[in-house]
């Protein structure tokens, strides 16, 4: 078998923000250091980010601190956040942001010259450092920068689809560049999974073809658990309008910046649907939401910056009510509430995409949006300190990790997530890989049993097309793995998984191996039915509504299922199962934040 071979000490799946700051971090430590990633470097999920990065700096409201983030943190994820990730999150948040202006991010900036920050909803504050609507671009950029000027190696284009382990933990990985179809091979005691989500796994989403779920399954096949994957968020407005860019993301920024949701008839509906969890501090009146925007001090936020579950439910419900928009949404009107100059200022990107997209001058009319799937709070159960796996080695940052979100993201916490929690895995993965120098070898048999699943598509004649098999998947957690679920529905997924398990076995492709899609694709299926097959067993067995769960059939939240996390592990015959576990106890110390703000 022809085979290209490597040998690092820690190599990181993938090269969005937390795949970035990882190598960076693990290079600085010392560690002989790679990236690969499956698109072109700069092109990752992260550069698609819009509204900013959370990061409680202080600089529009003095006072917000570490404890402020941490409360509305663990709040907007119901209180079901690893307590210690939300802390270390919360107080690393700044420094990593200010790290980043330092390599030569350029903020927006206040009138004294201070990084500018913007409101966004579940943040008490105004906190999310940001460039205009374009913060990821600029964050990537910046990374990116650095860790080719480090010299770190970069394989671009490059797909993992196996991680090698022996007895002792991670000994390798196993992959294919995308162009050629040539196999390669990393031999290194630490890896760090950055895949990012699983959103390509629905119909409606906000996610590009990156988000198969790679690292997810990668972590289940080597022995790590996944934690928490019933909570998926579903973003509140995507567009809706036309279908060929459905789904695609309209930035909270909007509604952080005015904009307000209205349904047919005109009214602000989002006032009928404040949850008593967050009636303390939200606007009763149309007249002290609005004047919200001018004087924070003495009036509460507008309910259109309710969590991002709150308003997805919200729209949902509005549209059920035949009270939507004529294409399926509702109405997110900024048209009407600020100058066209200012919208155009603040939301550049928006301004663009409607044009462009939809023909819509968002600084004339109101967009249509409604909910799209948009990120996966479940990932990787990993050590808070660490981000270390249970299978030594492993180790996981970013959207592919568990825990830091409880069961609801808030906006502009993933940004913060990467930084804070990239640069941990990296360091980690270095420390561990500097232990095991010299012991790690990749087993030749197992080379071989990767490079002959990864050829078996060409193998197998007459097959189905794995096109069909992926646009039938996505309709089947589109249809009843959805932003509100049933026991029945998600029976009925688990019935359809398990039969489109055994027509991804039947796959078959044509062709050759250079640039061929449809091969990619074949080899992407099995990772987007194991990561479905998860959320839907969670699903199921989680008979409780919170967060970026909802369960019709049990609609309110259940206090000890806010005790409860779930873990999804895979047996050696490729079963998934499903284990409770007790969530970890948040100290005395911590838990007097939500007495003290309360
Ligand atoms: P990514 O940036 O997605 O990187 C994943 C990397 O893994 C890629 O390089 C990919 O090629 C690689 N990869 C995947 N599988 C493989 C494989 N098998 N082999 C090799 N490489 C692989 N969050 C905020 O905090 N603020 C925002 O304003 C914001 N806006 C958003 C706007 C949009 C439109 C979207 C979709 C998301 C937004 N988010 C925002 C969420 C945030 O952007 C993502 O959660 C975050 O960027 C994920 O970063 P990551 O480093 O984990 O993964």
């Amino acid at each position: 078998m022809e085979l290209e071979r490597h040998a690092y000490d820690v190599v990181v799946v993938g090269a969005g923000g937390a795949g970035l700051r990882a190598a960076i971090a693990a290079h600085e430590a010392g560690a002989r250091t790679a990236v690969v990633c499956k698109s072109l470097l700069g092109k990752a999920h992260t550069v698609m980010a819009e509204g900013g990065i959370a990061a409680a700096m202080g600089n529009a409201w003095p006072e917000d601190g570490w404890r402020v983030h941490f409360r509305d943190t663990m709040r907007g994820g119901k209180m079901l956040n690893h307590w210690r990730m939300a802390q270390i999150h919360a107080q690393e948040a700044p420094d990593r942001v200010r790290e980043l202006e330092d390599w030569g991010a350029l903020f927006d900036r206040t009138p004294d010259g201070l990084i500018s920050q913007r409101d966004f909803g579940g943040h008490r504050y105004a906190r999310l450092a940001h460039v205009g609507d374009r913060t990821g671009l600029e964050l990537i950029r910046t990374l990116q920068q650095r860790t080719v000027a480090l010299g770190v190696d970069v394989f671009m284009e490059c797909t993992v689809t196996r991680l090698l382990t022996d007895a002792d933990g991670v000994t390798g990985a196993f992959g294919y560049w995308r162009e050629s179809g040539r196999f390669v091979a990393w031999e290194a005691p630490s890896v760090v999974l950055a895949t990012g989500g699983i959103g390509k796994a629905w119909k409606v989403t906000s996610n590009s073809w990156e988000y198969t779920g790679d690292g997810h399954s990668l972590a289940l096949h080597a022995g790590a658990g996944l934690v928490n994957m019933e909570f998926v968020q579903f973003h509140p407005t995507g567009m809706v309008w036309p279908p060929s860019v459905r789904g695609i993301l309209v930035t909270e920024s909007v509604r952080g910046d005015g904009g307000v949701l209205r349904n047919s008839a005109g009214n602000r509906f989002m006032f009928d649907y404040i949850p008593d969890f967050f009636r303390k501090e939200t606007a009763e009146t149309e007249d002290e939401a609005d004047r919200w925007y001018e004087d924070k001090k003495n009036n509460r936020r507008p309910p259109e910056l309710l969590p991002r579950d709150e308003v997805a439910r919200a729209i949902n419900s509005e549209v059920k009510a035949g009270r939507g928009s004529p294409h399926g949404g509702v109405f997110l009107d900024i048209a009407s509430r600020r100058p066209a100059e200012y919208v155009r200022r603040r939301l550049p990107s928006m301004y663009h995409q409607f044009k462009e997209l939809a023909d819509v001058d968002i600084t004339a009319e109101a967009m249509e949006v409604g909910p799209t799937c948009h990120y996966v709070m479940g990932g990787v159960e990993v050590d808070p300190d660490t981000a270390a796996a249970s299978v030594p080695g492993l180790f996981a940052a970013g959207e592919v990790a568990g825990g830091m979100h409880g069961s609801n993201r808030l906006g502009g916490n993933s940004l913060s997530d990467l930084l804070v929690f990239g640069r941990r895995a990296g360091a980690a993965a270095a420390e561990h890989a500097a232990k095991r120098a010299g012991v790690v070898a990749l087993a030749e048999e197992a080379l071989a049993d990767a490079a002959r699943a990864a050829l078996a598509p060409f193998e197998r004649e007459g097959g189905e097309n794995p096109y069909t098999v992926q646009s039938e998947l996505q309709q089947t957690m589109h249809d009843l793995v959805g932003i509100i679920r049933t026991r029945a529905e998600v029976e009925q997924a688990l019935g359809r998984i398990a039969a489109l398990r055994e027509r991804v076995a039947a796959v078959s492709v044509e062709g050759h191996r250079q640039y061929n899609p449809g091969w990619h694709l074949a080899l992407d299926l099995p990772h987007l039915l194991l990561v479905s097959e998860c959320v839907a067993r969670a699903a199921l067995e989680r008979e409780e509504s919170r967060g970026g769960h909802t369960r019709d059939d049990f609609p309110a939240a259940d206090p000890e299922w806010g005790r409860t996390n779930l873990v999804c592990t895979r047996t050696a015959d490729g079963a998934v199962t499903v284990a409770r576990q007790p969530l970890p106890q948040m100290p005395p110390e911590l838990a007097e934040v939500f007495e003290e703000q309360s």
